[in-house]
């Protein structure tokens, strides 16, 4: 179908670039109005080009000057001009579209381009690098393209955060591009008209953003255009493994027992319990016990949001939760037991701590989970970008995927030159061993013609292997796995050579590229040997177009065997067949088109089980990715604005309401008040006005404005506003945490739970749906109750120093701060991608493990 359309309107992608060829005779025809102007000159053309983006006017018509500005700055400043299928290439990137540009098409040099006419608004334009290295290589290498046009550039790394300086030097360094890189502040380094910096840099400064507790903390502004190089590496191979920020929840664990013995000292007159509503809360009587036993001063104080928790998952541990009948102990475990069917639940837990406070309550030791305090997947980051695009080598494979997940289109750019690589058949071995042997022959053969050789293998196991084996041919070759890009760097820098050998890994070396000498072109250029076909075709094609850069000569060959994953998996009976049927000996190899047509389709059906799974993840994502939205929203309003009374006073009416509906729909009105008395300070006469009124919610209004204006008096409206702030954001920050930990615990439940006939996903969204609105009842009852407590006092209090920590941080601003991370906070890449079997190795991975295993793991993954 899909087919038949493009055959009556012309093919969506040759028509884009139509579209985008057809510009670049404007361009061209401003080149020499450009060409003949002083350097200062060409230096102030930009700027009326400058003041009309950033007052808003459309980027599509300032782009045929911006364009040819850009070139002829870039011929001055670096001496290279812009070739037009780079100026191509721009206008993609500009378009928000991924730009497909082969290897050494010089996609650093394309990005300036839309960098620059992006970065004249004014509000930002990142560029996203694969790692630290080529984020500094490549700003440093361009910088002096935007400084002259008065444009300052960025640098975000997880070492720090750096601003091009031509007059700063580090003299640390000896390559160029990396000397005029001066420390600066994270939000000056984001504050610049454009930004480097790395994928997981990014993501994790959004994340920590949304932990900052003042708006000075801030360091990103609202996220404006993206480029992602490399992109199908950023958002395809590592989309599975989100990023993730956690701490360790070491500390809290003592306070589960601390709060376990505590509350067994408390009498029924200390709290309100009611068994029908499986609910307890504890009274004022109550709360004087707990903070003369553990030396508080005063429990609701918004340094003690850790407590309150702990408190009332205490009691309801001890009052609510009965052994046997809700849990059984087993193995020194806390099981839960199903209250409908009476079955033990293994691998579930109760959540919000409440599991912790039981096993404190039964003596038993109380399991340690890292706490997560922010996570986001790259796909759900990206898409927080006004406009988002990408460049690399190869993506048309993918580009479905991109289209699906992204809305973003694949164009693929011609080349500068016409590629006269040459692309060998696959030959195919009964053996692994022969198969090696016949790479180091091959890779032999080459340097002995004066050619480099580039070998790739699938794994760093395949890649150790198939140096011993070099080693023992007397092959002297150089190891790429992907480890320090420094060095990585230098060993492709000399893989051009004649006789050079250079064994990688897939994964390593991408973004740097294979320079040729003229003694290595004129024997017939690099040579590229493939040791096993990838499960991704994407990847084999990133490994050929290492060869045969900007027109230079270069081949290809692929080698296969019979013992690889793939081939044994996918490739079939007929494979195997046709391999016996031919009857060779080991080391002859058999060049069958039938074999390497079987092999592309088995490749084409993991990346479809791929682009499967990952969509799934997405799915998933979404539905946290909602809640995470308006969590963070929300956060932002309270961050931003300077008094939030009227989001508290929100609150305050929407808890009144609530215990207003319960005595509407019958709930006793004694059982009411004694509720409310848990959260708003009740006088006796006060409950005596609510027992008369003939309005319930009315009546606890006027009481509760009543009590706050009294509050409000005695603390002052200055104090007040502070204390609000303090107490709705930590809690916010606390029960969002806790509510990540939940969606997490419930979704490996619904995992355990072998649904039938149901779709996880329906129930996933159903249960996401009940635990958010149990957090929004959450977070409006503590705020509220916290609120009515808090004790500010004037001289020594938290809050004061908070206002004055808040007050040092605004005067700190100009220090290195480079980093910026709570402390005590990690981040990684969670390795939830290993969860999933791959079809490839179903044998060791769909392995049966127990439950306490996969619960160890999954402690493990997150360390
Ligand atoms: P890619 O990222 O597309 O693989 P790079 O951006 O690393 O390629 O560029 C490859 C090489 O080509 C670099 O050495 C770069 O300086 C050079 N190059 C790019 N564009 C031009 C140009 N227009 N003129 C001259 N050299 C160029
Ligand atoms: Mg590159």
């Amino acid at each position: 179908m899909k087919k038949l359309i493009s055959k009556i309107t012309g093919d969506p992608q040759t028509r884009a670039l139509k579209r985008l060829t057809k510009r670049v005779p404007q361009i061209n025809e401003l080149e020499s109005k450009y060409k003949k102007m002083t350097d200062d000159q060409l230096r102030e053309s930009i700027d009326v080009f400058h003041e009309k983006a950033s007052k808003g006017a459309d980027l599509d018509t300032l782009l045929p000057d911006v364009f040819a500005i850009v070139r002829e700055t870039s011929k001055r400043i670096l001496g290279q001009r812009h070739y037009d299928v780079q100026l191509i290439g721009g206008m993609a990137l500009h378009a928000g579209t991924v730009a497909e540009m082969r290897t050494g098409e010089g996609k650093t040099l394309v990005a300036t381009l839309p960098l620059v006419l992006n970065g004249l608004t004014d509000k930002g334009a990142h560029l996203v690098t694969v790692n630290d290295y080529l984020a500094q290589r490549d700003a440093g290498w361009n910088a002096g393209i935007y400084h002259f046009l008065g444009l300052s550039t960025g640098v975000i790394i997880p070492s720090g955060s750096f601003i091009y300086d031509p007059e700063y030097t580090n003299e640390e360094h000896e390559d160029d591009r990396f000397r005029h890189l001066k420390p600066c502040t994270r939000s000056e380094a984001y504050g610049a008209h454009i930004t480097y910096g790395t994928n997981n840099e990014f993501g994790f400064d959004y994340l920590r953003d949304n932990m900052s507790k003042s708006k000075s903390q801030l360091r990103q502004r609202p996220l404006n255009y993206a480029i992602v190089d490399e992109v199908d590496s950023i958002l395809i191979d590592e989309a599975r493994t989100p990023l993730i920020i956690s701490a360790p929840a070491s500390e809290s664990n003592d306070q589960y027992i601390v709060f376990s013995k505590a509350v067994k000292k408390l009498t029924p007159d200390d709290y309100e319990l009611d068994e029908k509503r499986r609910s307890v809360a504890v009274n004022d009587q109550g709360i004087e016990k707990i903070e003369k036993l553990l030396k508080i001063d005063n429990i609701y104080d918004a340094q003690n949001v850790q407590s309150v928790y702990h408190l009332e998952q205490a009691l309801k541990a001890e009052l609510v939760f009965k052994k046997d009948k809700d849990y059984v102990v087993r193995d020194g475990e806390v099981v839960i037991v199903d209250e409908f069917t009476g079955r033990v639940m293994e691998g579930r837990r109760y959540s919000e701590g409440l599991h912790q406070a039981i096993e404190a309550k039964e003596n038993v030791a109380v399991l340690q989970e890292s706490m997560t305090l922010a996570t986001i997947s790259f796909q759900n980051y990206f898409r927080l970008y006004d406009k988002l695009s990408g460049m690399t080598g190869t993506a048309n494979t993918e580009a479905e995927e991109f289209y699906t997940i992204y809305k973003l289109d694949v164009v693929v750019i011609p080349t500068n030159k016409p590629v006269i690589r040459d692309d060998h058949p696959d030959r195919i071995y009964k053996s692994e061993m022969a198969k090696f042997r016949a790479v180091a022959k091959d890779a032999k053969e080459k340097i002995e013609a004066g050619r480099a050789v580039l070998i790739g293998t699938v794994s760093v196991e395949k890649n150790e292997l198939m140096s011993t084996l070099l080693t023992q041919e007397g092959i002297k070759h150089e190891l790429l796995n992907a480890k320090n890009h420094e060095r990585e760097a230098a060993i492709v820098e000399a893989a051009g050579k004649s006789g050079a050998v250079t064994l990688a890994t897939n994964i390593a070396g991408r973004g740097t590229d294979i320079k040729l000498s003229d003694e290595v072109k004129e024997a017939g250029g690099l040579h590229v040997i493939g040791t096993e076909r990838h499960e991704s075709r994407r990847i084999d094609n990133q490994l050929r177009g290492r060869g045969g850069r900007q027109g230079d000569p270069g081949s290809t060959r692929f080698y296969v065997s019979a013992d690889d994953d793939l081939m044994r998996i996918f490739g079939g009976d007929r494979v195997a067949s046709l391999m016996s049927r031919t009857g060779l000996d080991d080391e002859t190899p058999i060049e069958n088109r039938v074999v390497s047509r079987a092999l592309e389709g088995a490749q084409k059906k993991v990346e479809n089980f791929h682009f499967d799974s990952r969509k799934d993840v997405v799915s998933y994502d979404d539905v946290m990715n909602r809640q995470r939205k308006a969590i963070y929203a929300r956060r932002r309003l309270l961050l931003e604005q300077d008094d939030i009374h009227s989001e508290i006073d929100d609150l305050i009416k929407e808890e009144v309401s609530t215990l207003g509906d319960d005595i509407k729909s019958g709930v006793d009105t004694k059982d009411v008040i004694a509720e409310a008395k848990t959260i708003f300070p009740i006088s006796p006469r006060q409950e005596k006005q609510l027992k008369e009124s003939s309005d319930f919610s009315e009546v606890l209004l006027k009481i509760a404005h009543e009590d706050y204006a009294a509050r409000e008096e005695r603390f002052t409206p200055e104090i007040m506003r502070l204390v609000e702030r303090e107490i709705y954001m930590s809690i916010l920050d606390d029960l969002w945490m806790q509510h990540l930990e939940n969606m997490d615990h419930m979704r490996q439940g619904i995992k355990w739970r072998s649904v039938g006939q149901r779709d996880p996903l329906v129930e996933y969204r159903r249960e996401a749906k009940v635990l958010y609105e149990s957090l929004l009842a959450a977070l409006r009852t503590t705020v509220v109750k916290m609120l009515y407590r808090a004790e500010p006092r004037v001289q020594e209090s938290d809050v004061l120093e908070t206002a004055l920590t808040r007050a040092a941080e605004q005067s700190s601003e100009g220090s290195a701060d480079v980093d910026g991370a709570p402390s005590k906070t990690k981040q990684k890449r969670s390795a939830r991608a290993e969860k999933t079997p791959s079809p490839v190795k179903p044998s060791t991975k769909a392995k049966k493990k127990t439950k306490k295993k996969q619960r160890q793991n999954r402690k493990k993954s997150r360390k």
